[in-house]
């Protein structure tokens, strides 16, 4: 395989879907070594078969605004790989949405459920809905009638959603809602992230950020540092920052910002318990600005209009809001500023300029498929509690989490470790990942 050649075909078939492409493009580099050295991954066009979606639903979602306007989105699943397991991954509402950003999704989904050790398959879907702005009644018409055509293609043992960007606990509820009168199937298993009454797991809401701040534990202890004290630049103020920063400042660290589209709050002395808990007042409102947190506690936060996270000085960058959200320059000015760790909890929230930055430059590095897997995981704690018709108790998750997180962390330095003893994490993850992938789709012949 030359991941030149391949990604010149996908480049000529699918034209300006970015993300996607540059998704491939990384992983491919990662792995081409360790594929060439297994000829029967090339006899069975492996690569070629990987990096296409099993298949992509398309489609209209109309509803009607509290203006008495009728609305149309586009509706997307894309059941990327099920070598492993069912199809399983988040939804994301947003307006930049394309077949392009899911597709993106779902291949990165593939190798990062394969990391968590849980048998799933990996999937994304979608909308170009824009929840901003919107209301309560709004967002309920919405996912009901974007259910009315997804119910067709999903199942508890076939392709299970959960949130993502855009779409959290209450989303879900709206969703499952509206699949339970479509399908006559009281089964909860067909989606998570559900409420704790009613199938949730519990911890599934803190899971991606407190599983990423374990990862990121165990990659200082490697590195023979640790999280006490440490200064922490996190983006976003959504589900995910939400949780990292609770996990953050449990763990001994010292929060020093949050962010949204409109800028950052810088928060000196470091996010309080109070101010972790007003993220979800904020998420809720569907306001999507960061300002709000420096409205509501002014003595505590500064906004910096249009400013990024990046900009303010810090020991480790957590990027938990979308991908592509730190460039090349905003690596620079990290490490300039005195940061010496990145943990990419957003999914690709690192461009290739500037992951090459900091790997060149010193700093640790690890990728969102390795550092956010825990959400997906817990997820799959869901799938199996559901299954069993049982709750487990939080300490019973947490510790299951934490045993994934550390599994994860191990697969990373057993394919990353690299001759002078340090470990590449983006390699580590990646031919981790690809080789459960590959080696599944081997084992079911050419299909
Ligand atoms: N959207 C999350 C992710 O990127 C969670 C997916 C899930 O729980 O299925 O992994």
């Amino acid at each position: 395989m030359k991941t030149s050649e391949i990604m010149a075909t996908l480049q000529a078939k699918y034209p300006g879907e970015n993300e996607y492409l540059q998704a491939v493009q990384e992983v491919l580099e990662s792995v081409e070594e360790v594929y060439n050295q297994h000829p029967e991954f090339e006899q069975a066009k492996i690569v070629e078969r990987m990096v296409e979606p099993d298949r992509i639903f398309t489609f209209r979602v109309t509803w009607i605004d509290d203006e008495g306007q009728v609305q149309t989105n586009t509706g997307y699943r894309v059941q990327f790989n099920s070598a492993i397991g069912p199809y399983k991954g988040g939804l994301r509402f947003h307006k930049a949405v394309t077949p392009s950003m899911l597709k993106f999704l779902g291949f990165e989904q593939t190798f990062k459920n394969a990391l968590t050790t849980l048998p799933m398959g990996g999937a994304k879907g979608g909308s170009d809905f824009n929840p901003r702005g919107r209301s309560d009644a709004e967002i309920m018409r919405f996912c009901q009638a974007f259910m009315t055509e997804l119910w067709q293609c999903i199942g508890p043992d076939q392709d299970i959603p959960a949130g993502d960007v855009g779409v959290g606990g209450r989303e879900i509820g709206y969703l499952y809602g509206m699949y339970k009168k479509l399908a006559r199937e009281y089964n909860t298993g067909v989606l998570t992230g559900k409420g704790s009454t009613w199938g949730g797991s519990v911890l599934r809401p803190e899971a991606t950020g407190y599983g990423a701040l374990y990862f990121t534990q165990h990659l200082l202890e490697k590195a023979g540092k640790d999280l006490k004290g440490k200064k922490i630049a996190l983006s976003g103020f959504g589900n995910v920052a939400w949780g990292a920063a609770k996990k953050a400042v449990e763990l001994g660290a010292k929060v020093v910002t949050i962010s949204g589209p409109d800028g950052c709050c810088e928060i000196s002395k470091g996010i309080t318990p109070e101010m972790i808990d007003y993220m979800l007042v904020m998420r809720a409102s569907n306001h999507d600005r960061a300002q709000d947190m420096v409205d509501r506690f002014p003595d505590q936060a500064v906004f910096h209009p249009g400013k990024k996270a990046w900009s303010v000085p810090c020991d480790i960058a957590l990027p938990c809001a979308f991908q592509n959200e730190l460039s090349e320059d905003d690596a620079r000015e990290l490490v300039e500023n005195g940061c010496w760790c990145c943990c990419e909890v957003s999914n690709m929230g690192c461009q290739p300029g500037a992951i090459h930055y900091f790997q060149h430059n010193g700093v640790l590095f690890a990728p969102g498929k390795a550092v956010n897997a825990g959400g997906v995981a817990t997820s799959g704690l869901e799938m199996t509690q559901n299954a069993e018709h049982i709750s487990w108790s939080g300490k019973e998750v947490d510790e299951k989490l934490h045993w994934i997180m550390h599994s994860i962390h191990e697969q990373c330095v057993k394919y990353g470790t690299q001759p002078d003893g340090s470990v590449d994490y983006v390699k580590g993850a990646n031919i981790a990942g690809f080789m459960k992938v590959a080696t599944a789709m081997l084992e079911q012949g050419i299909i």
